[in-house]
């Protein structure tokens, strides 16, 4: 059956004296029934791993090359991630979308470099306020679901994550219902791709501020397996709460 996880997203906050956040939520979780993933900026990645390890805590990066070396000024590889400590990475984020024009063909080429570093891709899709609001959520997510997933894709390789982009760091988040309805979705769509066997061991999170006062609700809706968050992933206390509802859902 698959696992739950609990992935938090830093952005680009945090310099070294972050780390304490780190050190407090590794304390709290020495061992834990559910996956625990933090994606800090590049920079902290080393000794984050080195923070984590024998605990329930895992760290990954935030987005990775989609070669595995070469002239990419300010790039990081899939491979660079691994040896830097990280067993998973986020790929296709909309703030990538959005900042770096990234498109679906890029997003794939990602995650399939992840996959084959042997880390997992959290591969993110999500519609945009104005796609919500005009009834193209669905037709958006079928596109970045086909066009961002690997062929290779199996579920120890591929997190989907859905990140309504309206939702992520503005207190607003979908209806419980409009969660299930995307989520059951990834699910079929996933379900017709890969098989049935695959498409059920996928972890599907959901991301958009999610806080501990709303994570048990969510957690609660059918196939929602855990959660990506950015805001509340920077106070371990607020993090280890979310931990919590989710080891309870
Ligand atoms: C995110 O960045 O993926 C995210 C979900 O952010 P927030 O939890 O702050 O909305």
């Amino acid at each position: 059956m698959r696992r739950k996880l609990a992935a938090g997203n830093w952005k680009m906050n945090g310099t070294s004296a972050a780390l304490s956040e780190l050190e407090a939520l590794a304390r709290n979780f020495p061992s834990s029934d559910i996956d625990i993933l933090i994606c800090p900026p590049a920079t902290l990645l080393h000794r984050a791993a080195g923070i984590v390890r024998e605990t329930s805590v895992s760290v990954g990066g935030q987005d990775c090359h989609a070669a595995a070396s070469g002239a990419h000024t300010g790039d990081i590889s899939a491979d660079m991630l691994v040896d830097a400590g990280a067993s998973a990475v986020i790929v296709g984020h909309s703030e990538r979308r959005e900042d770096h024009g990234e498109q679906n063909e890029t997003v794939r080429a990602k995650a399939s470099a992840a996959m084959g570093a042997g880390i997992k891709a959290i591969v993110c899709v999500g519609e945009s306020l104005e796609q919500r609001e005009t009834s193209k959520t669905l037709d958006v997510i079928a596109d970045q679901i086909e066009g961002s997933i690997p062929d290779q894709s199996t579920g120890d390789n591929l997190v989907v994550a859905y990140e309504p982009i309206w939702a992520i760091g503005t207190g607003k988040v979908p209806s419980l219902s409009d969660i299930q309805e995307v989520h059951d979705f990834i699910r079929t769509l996933l379900d017709q791709r890969f098989g049935k066997e695959t498409a059920e061991s996928v972890p599907l999170l959901y991301g958009g501020s999610v806080k501990p006062d709303n994570a048990s609700d969510i957690f609660g809706v059918p196939n929602v397996d855990g959660a990506l968050v950015g805001g509340a992933s920077l106070k371990a206390s607020d993090f280890s709460d979310i931990v919590k509802a989710l080891e309870a859902a």
